[in-house]
């Protein structure tokens, strides 16, 4: 029986039109660099892909720089800030939120132990940025502002243009992580009025290692791996030629399908959410149901341990995470949840199921029939009682 994956904001499968494309560049090996026609192929590949991932997110091609993901894009952005203040800018302080993903709260630990200043504004209880609260945070010393464009776990979508026009009314640079956001929603550096945007091509049916950084032109840049003059010399490396086609093709499969894959992820989440209401006693709904991404369903069973559930319903084929699967091996409840202000007994019940591109209306309804049961043997262990 083929499993039923629904941890899509862990990572996607990779799209068939994505591998069959990496199939047939297997054996491209030109360097990118080289001036000969084996590494002029390669380098038009890789503009090529340059120019997918810039039109997904409406930048022009020269704005975009390839990473190996998510993280290092993020990481990135914090050390242009580190280095700036470093260098005695008379900014020097950044501003985040308690629920980005762990490659900014971990940033954000490090750097608070090295001295540098970092204020985190608070989310309420559908996890959404307080834009009031954020607002406070701001001054004539913030450098910059680093909001995601919407969660990994709950799927709440936060408001980042009205963030990025506060952050820029008082000067701040502004950052947002839309690596979950991107192929799910619109997103446009335009509109949303940002410096900096992080993505990873794993979560949109692309290829994993592979990602990009968005500096808009003008805005402060400085190598983050030297050595060698690729990408202007800002990130050193020999090119992941496949990869970064694989992105490039995942990009524009993307953008092809946005409208359409949105409504219908929204429809399988939307029948997820509607039938496990319906059969299942006492659960709670966690993010923000107006706002939010369309395949991310989070759910609290009160009395029933996350980790429990997760491992029933592996064995009957069906593949979700609790939190985030970054937290996995921690049974540590979900800090994005908890964030929001959840009891921590909720917040170690939660699932996070994450719908994607693959899943059917009959793998929605299997997981309708299959959890109700699972739901009550679970609880009937438990000490605790609804
Ligand atoms: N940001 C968000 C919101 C994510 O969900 C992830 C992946 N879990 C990342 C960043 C990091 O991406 P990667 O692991 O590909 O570097």
């Amino acid at each position: 029986m083929k499993p039923i994956y629904m941890d899509n904001n862990a990572t996607t499968q990779m799209a068939d039109e994505v591998a069959s494309l990496m199939r047939d560049n297997l054996t491209l090996y030109g360097n990118a660099s080289s001036m000969h026609t084996l590494g002029r192929n390669a380098s038009s590949g890789l503009e090529w892909a340059r120019g997918m991932c810039a039109s997904l997110i409406d930048a022009e091609s020269e704005e975009i720089y390839f990473t190996s993901g998510a993280s290092e894009s993020n990481n990135t952005v914090f050390n242009i800030a580190r280095e700036l203040i470093d260098s005695h800018s008379k900014r020097n302080r950044i501003v985040t939120s308690t629920i980005e993903h762990p490659s900014i709260i971990e940033e954000v630990k490090y750097l608070k132990e090295k001295g540098y200043r970092v204020d985190e504004a608070p989310v309420d209880s559908s996890g959404m940025v307080i834009v009031s609260e954020l607002e406070k945070l701001l001054g004539d010393d913030v450098l910059l502002v680093s909001i995601m464009t919407g969660n990994n776990e709950t799927g709440t979508i936060q408001p980042v243009k009205k963030i990025s026009t506060l952050a820029h009314a008082c000067g701040a640079l502004m950052h947002s992580d839309a690596t979950q956001a991107i192929g799910k929603i619109p997103v446009s550096v335009k509109d949303l009025g940002l410096d900096y945007l992080s993505m990873s091509a794993h979560k949109f049916y692309g290829p994993k290692g592979v990602g990009a950084l968005y500096v808009r032109k003008g805005a402060p840049i400085m190598p983050f791996v030297h050595g060698g003059h690729q990408e202007k010399g800002y990130r050193a490396g020999t090119y992941n030629n496949l990869g970064i086609i694989g992105m490039g093709e995942a990009a524009r499969l993307a953008a092809q399908n946005l409208e359409r894959e949105h409504d219908y992820l929204w429809s399988l989440r939307e029948r997820l959410r509607k039938g496990l209401l319906a059969s299942i006693p006492d659960i709670v709904i966690n993010g923000n149901q107006e706002h939010c991404l369309p395949g991310t369903l989070n759910v609290s069973f009160p009395c029933a341990e996350g980790e429990s559930i997760l491992l029933y319903l592996d064995m009957e084929g069906i593949e979700v995470s609790t939190g985030s699967a970054c937290a996995t091996g921690s049974l540590e409840p979900s800090y994005v949840l908890l964030a929001s202000g959840l009891d921590v007994e909720l917040a170690h019940g939660s699932i996070r199921f994450s719908l994607g591109r693959y899943n059917t209306t009959e793998d929605v309804d299997t997981v309708i029939q299959k959890l109700p049961p699972i739901i009550e043997r679970v609880r009937s262990m438990s000490t605790r009682k609804v």
